[in-house]
């Protein structure tokens, strides 16, 4: 229903996958969610992912036009009554977490974690200078939680056991 976003799949950089974006092109009609134009006769022609950018690109707050999307990006003083309520609502992303029993705020593991990053679920854990892959690369620097956080956000985090836990449970339950 939206080739174009599919041809490059622009959505991915929001952490969406293609049936998260067509299911909210779809309920919105493919039209502004503030002001109602539709997409294909917007000011840029298609409508935005729009974000929080505090929180990160994942943070996806809904569906807008470039026009509106710009001016919730701008000054405070130029937000309508509208973009305040928008803005105050909850996020598409709290709606996608919520149904799929996720905070849309994760804590910094204990140090002892695996932490599975990103769509192919990497294995990373702490070290002293933060958060990398347990098969280092010349690419991937180790980072802050908050910095890995704000990357891939709550959908693409996932804390699991490392060995040593997996071997303590083991050794509890008399395995
Ligand atoms: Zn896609
Ligand atoms: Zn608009």
């Amino acid at each position: 229903m939206t080739p174009a976003w599919h041809r490059t799949h622009n959505h991915r950089f929001y952490r969406l996958t293609c049936e998260d974006y067509d299911e909210r092109f779809e309920s919105t009609g493919n039209r502004c969610e503030l002001c109602g134009v539709s997409g294909p006769r917007s000011a840029h022609r298609q409508l935005y992912v729009d974000h929080c950018p505090q929180m990160g690109p994942w943070a996806v707050r809904g569906l807008l036009c470039g026009t509106c999307n710009t001016r919730l990006g701008g000054y405070r003083s130029q937000l309508t009554e509208q973009d305040r309520a928008y803005l105050a609502a909850k996020p598409w992303i709290a709606e996608l977490c919520a149904r799929e029993g996720r905070p849309i705020l994760i804590n910094e593991p204990r140090a002892e974690a695996v932490v599975l990053v990103g769509p192919r679920r990497r294995r990373f854990r702490k070290t002293d200078i933060g958060w990398a892959p347990e098969r280092l690369d010349a690419k991937t620097k180790p980072r802050s939680w908050e910095s890995l956080h704000q990357a891939y956000g709550p959908r693409q985090l996932a804390v699991g056991l490392s060995r040593e836990q997996v071997r303590r449970i083991c050794r509890a339950a008399g395995l």
